[in-house]
């Protein structure tokens, strides 16, 4: 009974595991955050919290949600075959992983894209990971097993929980991923191999604000609500913000 019970464990830890992992690349998989992020969250938020009463100013507790989708990857099927794509995927999770913390978190979100979620970090500290995620991805051809090394670059969008700093509560994660969504959009109209992050102005009103920032990210950022870092010129993502055609850029990278 002793036996049959240690194999059930073990069999119900299995299961477990392949219910929060991607078959494909071993990374997690959407099951994994949703099942831990909100604790994450709740335990940062008030980490900052208890530092403030203490008449402290807290450090480290912001979380920065990076989206990230490999550009023009239906081109690498199309041209080298779906086996080709997959094996691209794997090392590009291993890659990423690679620059990130043992506490961040890599997920595969979904098809080719990939959610990175840097905890108890300091959102100052934002641009530097989305270079280095850049960088790591598009600095070095990936080798492939039949043909050459194939270059690859992707894009990336972010932004930080807390949105509004003076108002932790007011955004919820998933917020914050429909926002570096936006801004992912942004930095694939840019000309790809580019990140974009967007952040809300000290003095942001929290009301209605995911709402005018989808509405008219122009207005948002005319208006000082929010705004935008990159490594592409300002001009530019901020026209690609509003409008452009995101298909119509070179590759694999200008
Ligand atoms: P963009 O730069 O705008 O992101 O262009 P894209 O071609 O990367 O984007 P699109 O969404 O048009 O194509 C994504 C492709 O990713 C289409 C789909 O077949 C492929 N894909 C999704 N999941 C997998 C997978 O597990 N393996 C392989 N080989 N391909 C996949
Ligand atoms: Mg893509
Ligand atoms: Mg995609």
């Amino acid at each position: 009974l002793e036996a049959l019970s240690k194999a059930l464990k073990e069999k119900s830890l299995v299961l477990e595991r392949t219910s929060i992992t991607d078959p494909l690349t071993g990374l997690h998989n959407r099951r994994f955050l949703t099942d831990h992020i909100d604790i994450d969250i709740a335990a940062s938020l008030r980490r900052a919290q208890e530092t403030r009463a203490a008449g402290g100013s807290p450090a480290d507790t912001d979380c920065v949600f990076f989206l990230i989708d490999v550009d023009h990857f239906k081109r690498v099927n199309d041209e080298h075959g779906h086996a080709v794509g997959d094996a691209v995927l794997v090392q590009f999770g291993r890659r990423l992983r690679s620059v990130l913390r043992e506490s961040d978190y890599l997920v595969r979100w979904g098809g080719e894209e990939f959610l990175a979620v840097a905890r108890d970090t300091d959102r100052a500290r934002a641009e530097e990971l989305a270079e280095r995620m850049r960088a790591v991805v598009a600095d070095a051809a990936f080798p492939t097993e039949a043909g050459g090394p194939l270059p690859v670059s992707c894009s990336i969008g972010f932004a930080c929980l807390p949105f509004v700093v003076s108002r932790p509560h007011a955004f919820g994660w998933q917020e914050v991923v429909r926002l570096a969504d936006m801004a992912l959009l942004a930095a694939k109209r840019s000309g790809r191999n580019t990140w974009v992050g967007l952040h809300a102005a000290d003095a942001a009103q929290p009301e209605g604000l995911l709402a005018r920032v989808q509405a008219g990210p122009q207005a948002a950022l005319e208006q000082g609500e929010i705004h935008l870092t990159s490594n592409r010129p300002h001009e530019l993502v901020l026209q690609a913000l509003s409008h452009g055609d995101a298909k119509a850029t070179p590759w694999p990278f200008s």
